[in-house]
């Protein structure tokens, strides 16, 4: 009986914004990113590192989605991001990939913001900062995670790719895939 009496009692002292103060993500934005976190979790389940990708069209569909590949592929090149660019370039011209944004549940290595530079893919999103992944593998052998902002990759190109991220409200849901995982 209480629940239709209940008080909103909540200590949220407001609702949800629709874009967060300081991330610049809209709620279409923070949805599609809760996806790459459940394609990650997939991508642990069939084996290899729990990273997930998605892209979405000019309309804000999602078209394709990967997971990381690098341990059943023996592929070291087997990135989520770099899947999903190798499966865009085949699907699109960069003029189209420039009105696509690729969404990914951990931010770009080097690798992969370089395949994304060259695909031309105009807007990258991502969850979780690559300065918290390198807190969580440390020195894991399997995923030696480099310290470099993909901001920073993105800036010595010729063409501007815009990056949002990371998503402060996503913070729980993009560390706990990796739990336990990195040892
Ligand atoms: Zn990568």
């Amino acid at each position: 009986m209480a629940e239709t009496t209940a008080p909103s009692a909540s200590s949220e002292p407001s609702p949800t914004p629709k874009s967060a103060p300081g991330s610049a993500l809209s709620s279409d934005d923070l949805e599609r990113l809760r996806v790459t976190i459940l394609v990650a979790s997939s991508s642990r389940v069939n084996g290899n590192h729990p990273f997930g990708s998605v892209l979405t069209d000019a309309a804000g569909t999602v078209v394709l989605e990967a997971e990381n590949t690098v341990v059943t592929a023996r592929d070291a090149t087997g990135h989520a991001e770099t899947n999903l660019v190798r499966l865009a370039s085949s699907r699109y011209s960069p003029a189209e990939l420039a009105d696509f944004t690729l969404y990914t549940s951990t931010e770009p290595c080097a690798m992969c913001s370089g395949a994304i530079y060259w695909a031309g893919i105009g807007r990258v999103v991502f969850a979780l900062a690559e300065a918290d992944l390198y807190a969580i593998t440390g020195e894991n052998e399997e995923n030696p995670t480099m310290r470099l902002p993909c901001r920073e990759v993105f800036a010595a190109g010729q063409r501007e790719t815009a990056v949002a991220g990371p998503a402060p409200e996503l913070h729980a849901e993009a560390t706990a895939v990796h739990a336990g995982f990195w040892g």
